[in-house]
């Protein structure tokens, strides 16, 4: 039996354990997955998780449902040692351990790149995990119910303002989202007027959504300011040090949450730690079919491997990092690796882009394919039909279209569960204790 190991679970490695286990044949090999989170994050339902659309739990699909035949490991991978066929792993609790290979499949996702911005990494949140949106959805909430006490003032405006750094795809879906819920909650808070709340997307180059033209980019911004926001093109964030954020233009301004959102940097382990071919930018360098370019039985696909676009009409292109291109390698590397155990040869990845599609919020969105744009509710009602259709496995496609549903019956959840983060306050400072020995119970005398 061959030995396949997968470095990490998202999309990319997901769709190529859940292939594998369909298309392998009983003892052609045995898989195993390792990953430090027990789920598939479902990356592009984080902006409605923010805005409290989709449940948290939702855009998150457990692996071990769902990869029945796929040994799941929990732990980080801190380096690969493909000479030797054996990796590094890091588990939560104990000493890290080795874990053997014939065939290694890298599929560890990207990282949220952080610039050396003054007080940013003690006061940002990025927006590429399940908890990083919850936090940011609580925090809105928390604040508007800590604003509403107090009266007008800077601090109460520190509260009521927001800020997104980066106006990528992610940081303008997470601040329209955002937005959107802001808007709405003010009619539950009488106490705050609209003027009071300021929302600020950041962005360094003269343009948001590169994945649009510039037609429907511009106006993506003019819809964002029509709804009240501040978009600063053409601006860097210089400081956000004790939450006070000073921009290049010299504005300045308190904000009370703080969301980066500015790109993607390399998984460190796989640009750093390991003995695979990678790029100047830290990807794992692989041919049109996903194999790793110069090395036998080493693959990779995803946002760490440097792919050959060749849907693309320029000559060293690479393949955009995003879930279309993700699951679609995922799924195609399986289709090769088992291609190549059976001694046919493997096929070159080829996908035309589908176009770009974002939501703005409730009821707002944004659809770009070649020549053709949608704006507003039928561009959302595309972006969600897409990802409802989109989310692995049928149990999570019904719990999401329930959630969406009931909102629709119901309203928005408007409820912040920040208090989770503090399960033992209530239970330490807030239990009835006896004050004299004589009240104990006779086990607990003294
Ligand atoms: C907010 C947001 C919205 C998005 N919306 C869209 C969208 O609408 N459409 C679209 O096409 N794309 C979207 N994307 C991009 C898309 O989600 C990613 O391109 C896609 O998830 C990449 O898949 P991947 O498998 O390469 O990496 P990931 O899905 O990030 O998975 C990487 C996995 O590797 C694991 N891992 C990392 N390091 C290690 C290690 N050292 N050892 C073991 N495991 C490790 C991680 O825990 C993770 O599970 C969005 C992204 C974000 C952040």
């Amino acid at each position: 039996m061959r030995r396949i190991l997968i470095v990490g679970g998202g999309y990319a490695g997901f769709y190529a354990a859940w292939k594998l286990e369909k298309k392998l044949r009983r003892n052609e090999a045995e898989v195993t997955l390792v990953d430090p989170r027990p789920y598939l994050t479902y990356q592009p339902f984080l902006p409605e998780v923010v805005a409290g659309a989709v449940e948290a739990r939702h855009a998150a699909v457990s692996l071990r449902r769902h990869l029945r035949r796929t040994r799941i490991v929990a732990g980080t991978v801190t380096a690969v040692d493909h000479a030797h066929r054996v990796v590094t792993v890091r588990p939560a609790d104990g000493d890290a351990f080795e874990l053997g290979y014939d065939l290694i499949v890298v599929t560890a996702g990207a990282v949220t790149r952080r610039l050396p911005v003054p007080g940013v990494a003690e006061e940002a949140i990025g927006l590429k995990h399940v908890e990083e949106a919850v936090a940011i959805r609580d925090r809105l909430l928390t604040s508007f119910d800590r604003a509403a006490v107090l009266p007008a003032g800077p601090q109460r405006r520190k509260l009521l303002t927001v800020t997104f750094v980066g106006g990528g795809f992610s940081g303008v879906e997470g601040f329209g989202e955002l937005l959107s819920l802001a808007t709405a909650l003010l009619k539950r808070y009488p106490e705050l007027r609209r003027d009071e709340l300021e929302f600020h997307l950041v962005e360094a180059s003269g343009r948001i959504l590169p994945e649009v033209t510039d037609r429907p980019g511009r106006w993506v911004v003019r819809e964002l300011e029509r709804r009240g926001a501040h978009v600063h093109l053409d601006t860097l964030v210089t400081s956000a040090t004790g939450g006070h954020v000073t921009l290049s233009t010299s504005e300045e301004f308190d904000s009370e949450l703080i969301v980066w959102t500015a790109g993607n940097g390399a998984n460190p382990v796989i640009g750093k730690h390991t003995d695979l071919p990678v790029d100047e930018r830290g990807l794992v360098v692989v041919r049109p079919d996903l194999r790793v370019e110069g090395v036998p039985d080493a693959w990779a696909a995803g946002d760490d491997a440097a792919v050959p676009d060749l849907a693309s009409p320029v000559p060293g292109a690479r393949t955009v990092p995003n879930a279309q291109h993700a699951y679609r390698q995922g799924k195609l590397l399986a289709r090769n690796i088992i291609a190549t155990l059976r001694g046919r040869e493997p096929k070159p990845y080829v996908h035309h882009s589908l176009g770009s599609i974002a939501t703005l919020g409730l009821g707002r969105g944004i659809f770009q394919y070649r020549r053709l744009v949608l704006t507003g509710r039928p561009a959302w009602l595309m972006h969600r039909g897409y990802h409802v259709l989109a989310v692995p496995s049928w149990e999570r496609k019904v719990r999401v279209l329930a959630v969406w549903l009931t909102a629709a019956l119901f309203g928005r959840d408007i409820l912040s569960l920040a208090s989770v983060q503090h399960p033992r306050d209530a239970f330490v400072s807030g239990g009835a204790r006896p004050e004299r020995t004589e009240e104990l119970p006779a086990p607990f005398k003294v």
